[in-house]
């Protein structure tokens, strides 16, 4: 089959080759385990099970999850492990499945998650993006996600290309976004404070870059309008490996204020903030060629 799935068409055979996003046709799980740093809305107080795919099709130069960008760690999966890794999750008590980097396992997930629902999961099912994606792959989850949680990382398309090599980044993204809307609507909470179903539009704040974070919420409110949920966040991490002088300290507390006043000043009700210092390895998880979930 020639791979289509995302906005990269790298029009490849996957059984005999990996795509630009490392992945082949088998998926490969690099960390399957419930996760407490995700927003409160998400992590609860149970954890999200969160199922961190290997491989991307963004790549970031400033990536926190830089070991399994490239797709080489992590445990191959047939659907039935998927599913069952699933169901695990949902038996430790998670409050949601977070798929994270999922798009280029699109067939294997939808069909592990048909089986993994009839046989008993119930929990809210989350897309977790860099929001590189088709508009199509998103249609083609529509009725099996709950929840979507796409980070809308660059208005401008230099950004998009010196930093994560994805030229036309910021129209295919909105596009995408606007279909996962379409489905789901606006992120919707439980009366514990807990995410049920919809959208929630994440943006990380890069050292720098307050100007482009302006554009982006511009863009945002002009197109979506200013009740859609968002998550701005600070959490911005220096990465060694990163040879971007630009991004080689982190945000400082005068440009993230500044950008949650523009935010704010916009007219945006639903903005989840956080601190500076919420910055830290924690976001950064433990991540393996074996999945334990013992
Ligand atoms: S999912 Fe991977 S192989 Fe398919 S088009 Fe995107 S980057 Fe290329």
């Amino acid at each position: 089959m020639s791979c289509t799935l995302c906005p990269r068409n790298c029009q490849i055979d996957r059984t005999a080759a990996n795509g630009f996003c490392g992945c082949s046709s088998v998926p490969k799980i690099a960390r399957a385990a419930l996760h407490f740093d995700e927003e409160p809305c998400i992590s609860g107080t149970r954890g999200s099970g969160t199922i961190f795919f290997s491989g991307c099709n963004l790549k970031c130069v400033f990536c926190q999850n830089m070991a399994i960008q490239d797709g080489t760690l992590g445990e191959p999966v047939s659907v039935d492990k998927l599913s069952a890794t699933m169901l695990r999750l949902q038996a430790m008590g998670a409050h949601n499945i977070n798929l994270v980097t999922p798009t280029p396992h699109r067939d294997a997930i939808r069909s592990a998650l048909l089986s993994a629902k009839k046989n008993g999961l119930t929990i809210p099912v989350l897309y977790n993006t860099g929001s590189y994606e088709s508009v199509d792959t998103i249609r083609s989850f529509e009725s099996l996600i709950d929840l979507y949680l796409p980070d809308l990382k660059y208005r401008d398309d230099r950004l998009a290309r010196r930093f994560s090599r994805a030229e036309g980044y910021f129209p295919v993204a909105m596009d995408a976004i606007a279909e996962m809307i379409r489905q789901v609507g606006f992120m919707r909470l439980d009366e514990n404070g807990i995410a049920v179903r919809g959208v929630r539009i994440r943006h990380l704040v890069l050292p720098g870059c307050v100007f482009d974070t302006r554009a982006v919420l511009d863009a945002v409110a002009e197109r979506f309008g200013t009740d859609c949920p968002l998550s701005l966040m600070s959490q911005y991490t220096p990465n060694p490996a990163c040879k971007e002088p630009a991004l080689s300290r982190r945000l400082t507390q005068r440009e993230y204020d500044s950008a949650v006043e523009y935010c704010l000043s916009l007219g945006f009700s639903d903005v989840l903030t956080q601190g500076l210092d919420s910055v830290g390895s924690s976001f950064t998880p433990p991540f393996s060629d074996r999945i334990d979930l013992s």
